[in-house]
């Protein structure tokens, strides 16, 4: 590994995933190289208390567990830079990573850029996101709403775990589906229409999130499509389960994904793509289990797959 100039390996995104590989790979002295895009720390870094990371018994701020694992990445040589990545190309070695006017060559690249939560776009709801009421996770958030009334936003199976969830918690759960039957699968549906605790309000979309002036919660403002009549749901949370977004961006194609958009694993593996020497971990490849601790042991497999493959193919 004699020319300084190429990196031996190149992280992409700064989430639980991307960090660890970032650990992983500098305790194993490849002196990786990050890339942070617009969020850095990815979605934990959104939602305010993490109670179910493990080795936190009294629960870890995400934006402190974060930084953690960056400080500790930081202890073992990673280096951080600012850029986004605007094209690849992949078809030769090293590896090549356009961005804007400066490319940056790669043995090895592990891409760990997240997924975004689709939303409504309503007025109120990006005032209110995170820690004052809006959310994404009901895993992540759905404690803080003991014996309250929530709102959940979907009618897929996303949708309707996260209602049977939150009925452990809410004294009700309002399932607010823009059409009259759920797109989840049966036995799902099933459970979530027949729980006491959850109320399912069909043909409604939601109109505005209420409580910007306190800077909390209050209502969801919603419309029913067949008739236009407007009422408001006394909700103190609101999980909006419509879907989410892999962040893909410039890599696919050349790298396969799914049918959903997301990163597609070589069979047999969790993070081996369909180029040699580039990895992907986390949200952007995770559509089913999307945790911090799912997404950090994605990023360590990355880690190790990458290590492997710089001292077989480059004597690293
Ligand atoms: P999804 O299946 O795409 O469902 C999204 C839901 O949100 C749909 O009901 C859709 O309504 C609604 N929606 C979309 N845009 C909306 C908008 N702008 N306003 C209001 N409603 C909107 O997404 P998902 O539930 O996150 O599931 C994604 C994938 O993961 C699926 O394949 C699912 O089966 C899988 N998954 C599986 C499990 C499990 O097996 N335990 C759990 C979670 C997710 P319409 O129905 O009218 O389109």
């Amino acid at each position: 590994m004699s020319n300084p100039s190429v990196e031996n390996v190149v992280i992409i995104g700064t989430g639980c995933a991307g960090l660890t590989a970032a650990i992983y790979t500098g305790r194993a002295s490849l002196n990786p190289l990050v890339l942070e895009g617009p969020l850095p720390g990815g979605q934990l870094t959104t939602t305010s208390e993490v109670e179910n990371f493990p080795g936190f018994p009294h629960g870890v701020d995400g934006f402190q567990l974060t930084q953690n694992m960056r400080e500790q990445a930081t202890r073992f040589g990673t280096r951080f830079e600012q850029v986004m990545v605007d094209k690849v190309d992949f078809t030769a070695m090293p590896r090549k990573l356009i961005c804007g006017d400066r490319t940056i060559l790669a043995r090895s690249v592990i891409i760990a850029t997240g997924a975004s939560p689709r939303m409504t776009g309503v007025p109120g709801e990006k005032e209110l996101y995170g820690g004052k009421g809006v959310t994404t996770c009901a895993t992540c958030d759905g404690a803080f709403y003991r014996k309250m009334e929530v709102a959940v936003i979907g009618g897929g199976d996303s949708a309707a775990e996260e209602a049977l969830f939150l009925t452990r918690f809410a004294s009700k759960v309002y399932l607010v589906h823009r059409r009259d039957s759920l797109r989840a699968s049966k036995i799902m549906a099933d459970r979530a229409t027949s729980h006491e605790k959850i109320q399912c309000v069909w043909d409604s979309v939601p109109v505005a999130v209420e409580g910007v002036e306190q800077n909390a919660v209050s209502g969801l403002r919603i419309k029913n499509v067949k008739t236009g009549a407007e009422s408001v749901l006394p909700v103190k949370g609101i999980f909006v389960a419509i879907g989410h977004v892999p962040n893909t961006g410039p890599f696919a194609p050349p790298l396969e994904v799914d049918e959903g958009g997301y990163f597609k694993p070589q069979p047999g593996s969790q993070v081996q793509t369909n180029v040699p020497g580039v990895y992907v971990a986390g949200d952007c490849s995770d559509h089913v289990y999307r945790q911090a601790i799912t997404a950090a042991g994605m990023g360590c497999a990355a880690a190790i797959e990458a290590e492997r493959w710089l001292a077989e193919h480059h004597g690293g």
